[in-house]
C-alpha cells in the first residue's frame, strides 16, 4: 500500500462548516424504514425498459430528455419548455439554487425540513434561512413570508414535509403567495405528493398560474424508483425551468432512468402504482392508529412515513429499534421518521415499537 501524503490542496472553507448528507442506514437482515423507498422490487414493464436502454449503453443520453419532457408536459398542460429533469430532484434542488442565489443571498425555508436544503445551500455559497415549525410541527406560513428579505431570491416549501408528514392546504398556500414578491422563486417540493389524501391538497395548475412557483416532484418515491435517480420541475416561468436546465451537469439523467419514468407513466403501470400508493395510505392510517395506542406522540402524516417527535430520547430509541432488526431514521435529539411500508413489514415494525417504547422514555 503506497503511504499516504499529507494533502496540501486548499478545499473551501465552508466545506467543514456544513454536515455532510447522512443516508438510511442498510444493515443485512434488518427491515430498513429509514429512506421513505418503496419496497416493491419494478414491474416487469419497467425493468423491461430500463434493461432494453441499458443494452444501448454504449450511447450518451438523451440530454434534453425531450420524450419525458414532451409527456409530462402534456399532463400539466404547460410546454415541454417549462419542464427540467434530474438525477433525482435532489440535484434539481441543487439546480434552482445555482439558478437564483449568488454568494450572500439568501434560501428560506421552514426547519425542520429536507435535510439537503441547508447542505445544497451551502454548498453553492449562499445563505441558509430557517424558519422554526409551529409547535405541533406544521409549517408556520405567516412567519415564513415574515421572514422573506431583499436578499431572499428562493423559498423552499416542501409539502407534505420531511420529515414531519404535515402538508400545507390550498388555500393557506395561496394567501402565502399572496405575500411573497413574485422576484422570489417559490418552490413547491412535492416529492411525496401521490400520498396525500387531504381534502384541501394543492392544485398544480392553479399553483403555476403564479409566475414565481416552481413544482419538483420525484419518481423515487410513489413511482419506486428511488436507486434509478429521476426527478423533475415544472415551473409556471419558460425562463426559470430554462436556467434550471442550464445549471445542470450534461447526460446527468442516464437513458435508462429517463426509459424507466416513461414506462411509469403508461396507464397500467402508472395505475398499479398508484394502487400501492393507495394501499401504504391505509396502512399509515394503521400504523398511526397503533403507535398511538402504545402511547407514542406521532404527527398526523399526509406522507409515506410518519414522525415521532421524541425530542431527547430520539437517538435511543432509533438504536433500541435496530436492536430489535428495524431501522429507523433519527434526528438528534428532534425525532424519529420511519417509512410506511406494506402490512407485513409495518406489523414487524410495530412489534418492534411495542417492545422499544420504554427506550422512547415512555
Ligand atoms: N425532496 C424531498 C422532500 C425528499 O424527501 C427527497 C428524498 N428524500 C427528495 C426531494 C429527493 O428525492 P430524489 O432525489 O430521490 O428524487
Amino acid at each position: 500500500m503506497p503511504r499516504m501524503q499529507p494533502s496540501s490542496v486548499s478545499l473551501r472553507a465552508a466545506l467543514t462548516a456544513l454536515p455532510v448528507y447522512v443516508p438510511g442506514r442498510t444493515v443485512p437482515g434488518a427491515l430498513k424504514l429509514a429512506s421513505n423507498e418503496s419496497s416493491a422490487p419494478l414491474l416487469p414493464q419497467v425493468q423491461a425498459a430500463v434493461a432494453a436502454a441499458v443494452a444501448q449503453g454504449n450511447r450518451y443520453p438523451d440530454n434534453g430528455v425531450v420524450a419525458l419532457r414532451e409527456l409530462l408536459a402534456g399532463r400539466f398542460g404547460v410546454t415541454a419548455d417549462q419542464i427540467a429533469v434530474g438525477c433525482g430532484s435532489v440535484a434539481l434542488c441543487q439546480q434552482i439554487i445555482q439558478a437564483v442565489a449568488d454568494a450572500g443571498d439568501e434560501v428560506l425555508y421552514p426547519w425542520r425540513s429536507f435535510e439537503v436544503y441547508p447542505i445544497l445551500t451551502g454548498i453553492c455559497g449562499a445563505t441558509s434561512v430557517q424558519v422554526p415549525l409551529r409547535p405541533d410541527q406544521s409549517i408556520d406560513l405567516d412567519a415564513l413570508a415574515d421572514a422573506v428579505t431583499e436578499r431572499t431570491k428562493v423559498i423552499f416549501l416542501c409539502t407534505p414535509n420531511n420529515p414531519t408528514g404535515t402538508a400545507v392546504g390550498a388555500a393557506e398556500l395561496d394567501r402565502f403567495l399572496d405575500r411573497v414578491p413574485p422576484s422570489v422563486l417559490v418552490v413547491v417540493d412535492e416529492a411525496y405528493v401521490e400520498y396525500n389524501d387531504a381534502p384541501d391538497r394543492l392544485s398544480a395548475q392553479a399553483l403555476l398560474q403564479r409566475s414565481n412557483v416552481l413544482l419538483l416532484r420525484t419518481f423515487s418515491k410513489a413511482y419506486g424508483l428511488a436507486g434509478v435517480r429521476v426527478g423533475y420541475a415544472v415551473a409556471a416561468d419558460v425562463a426559470v425551468a430554462r436556467a434550471v436546465r442550464h445549471t445542470g451537469v450534461p447526460f446527468a439523467v442516464s437513458q435508462p432512468a429517463q426509459a424507466a419514468a416513461l414506462a411509469s407513466l403508461e396507464p397500467d403501470v402508472e395505475a398499479e402504482l398508484l394502487a400501492r400508493a393507495g394501499e401504504v395510505v391505509v396502512e399509515r392510517g394503521r400504523v398511526h392508529a397503533e403507535l398511538c395506542r402504545l402511547g407514542y406522540p406521532v404527527v398526523a402524516s399526509r406522507a409515506n412515513f410518519v414522525w415521532l417527535p421524541l425530542v431527547s430520547s430520539t437517538v435511543a430509541w432509533a438504536e433500541a429499534c435496530e436492536n430489535a432488526g428495524v431501522i429507523v431514521r433519527a434526528f438528534a435529539d428532534a425525532g424519529a421518521r420511519v417509512t410506511v411500508s406494506t402490512a407485513d413489514d409495518n406489523t414487524r415494525f410495530l412489534e418492534a415499537a411495542a417492545v422499544t417504547r420504554t427506550s422512547a422514555g415512555l
